[in-house]
């Protein structure tokens, strides 16, 4: 079994940002700039969107942060999405997910421009991933695009499972992973809620790529051997070993599967930094203004 390191790989990726931010400096041209909204207090999301900040100084990114009211009306954030995409100083902005149920997840997506959309999540900028035209594509399919070729994993031909179809992973994970390109040409299954039998399908996997959100769901038997996993999921479950009283775990049960697997990413340390790391590349695409 080999550990998918996606810390390590989002650090290469950090070193090479740098680099090109000194460029862009040496040359006295603009440095990118990523800007966040964040609405209301979920920690979890605090601590997502803290990291994109921490990540935006590490590579020398301006960065700006703008914490919202959770009682903020639609017509308000759409105000100030708008006045982002007017700034010309911002590169590229995100609003960080879940909104308040008050609020329409479809019309804010819809209102950044997609060439600020360094989420990747509009559809004009889902549509152009879809035809294979050069676009922001979201940030953790991404990211695990680039941990398959960074390990050299084989994916032509082989049976990829994605479990789990949501905007921002699971379904453009498996349009990634299908396309005529290298990582891609896999012949994927898409698994959801309403799959009969999951571990049919799972277990004839090559590669299982689980987003499901569902704390140590992915046990040994319903898995091949040598199997390659990626674990997007993130799940808070307690633990009596830490001083906050909770820890992260993965939708697959780590230590049940990960001698069976040929491939694994770990929960912390895989695919979320990754998914950071993934955001700062778009950031730089949206500072050079050369995607449409
Ligand atoms: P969503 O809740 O939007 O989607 C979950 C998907 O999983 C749905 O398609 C749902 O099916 C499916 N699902 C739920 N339960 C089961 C089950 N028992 N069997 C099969 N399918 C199931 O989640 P996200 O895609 O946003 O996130 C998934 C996980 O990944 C979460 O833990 C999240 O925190 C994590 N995440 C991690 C990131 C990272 O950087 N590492 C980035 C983004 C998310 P249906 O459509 O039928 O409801």
């Amino acid at each position: 079994m080999k550990l998918i390191d996606g810390k390590k790989l989002s650090e290469e990726i950090y070193t090479q940002l740098k680099n090109e931010v000194a460029l862009l400096k040496e040359e006295r041209k603009k440095v990118p700039h990523l800007a966040a909204i964040i609405i209301g207090n979920n920690p979890a999301s605090q601590t997502y969107v803290n990291a994109k900040i921490k990540a935006c100084e590490q590579v020398g990114y301006e960065s700006t942060l703008l914490q919202l009211d959770e009682k903020i009306t639609e017509m308000e954030l759409l105000k100030i999405i708008d006045e982002f995409n007017q700034n010309t100083s911002i590169d590229g902005f995100i609003v960080q997910l879940p909104l308040p149920k008050h609020i329409d997840e479809n019309k804010v997506t819809q209102a950044i421009a997609p060439q600020k959309d360094v989420d990747g999540f509009h559809p004009v900028n889902l549509g152009r991933m879809l035809l294979n035209l050069p676009s922001y594509l979201p940030a953790t399919p991404f990211g695990i695009m680039k941990m398959l070729a960074a390990n050299n994993i084989e994916t032509q031909g082989k049976h990829c499972v994605v479990v789990g179809r949501s905007h921002i992973v699971g379904s453009p994970m498996s349009v990634l992973l299908a396309r005529n390109s290298s990582p891609g040409n896999c012949t994927v299954t898409l698994c959801h809620s309403k799959t009969d039998n999951l571990s049919y399908f799972t277990r004839q996997a090559d590669i299982i790529i689980l987003a499901i959100g569902k704390p140590y769901y992915l046990k040994r038997d319903m898995i091949k051997n040598g199997v390659v996993v990626i674990d997007v999921g993130i799940n808070r479950v307690p633990s009596s070993t830490t001083k906050s009283g909770f820890k992260l775990a993965g939708d697959a049960d780590f230590d049940d599967i990960a001698d069976k697997c040929s491939f694994i990413t770990p929960v912390p340390g895989g695919v979320g930094p990754m998914t950071i790391a993934s955001l700062m590349q778009n950031t730089l695409l949206a500072n050079r203004n050369e995607l449409y």
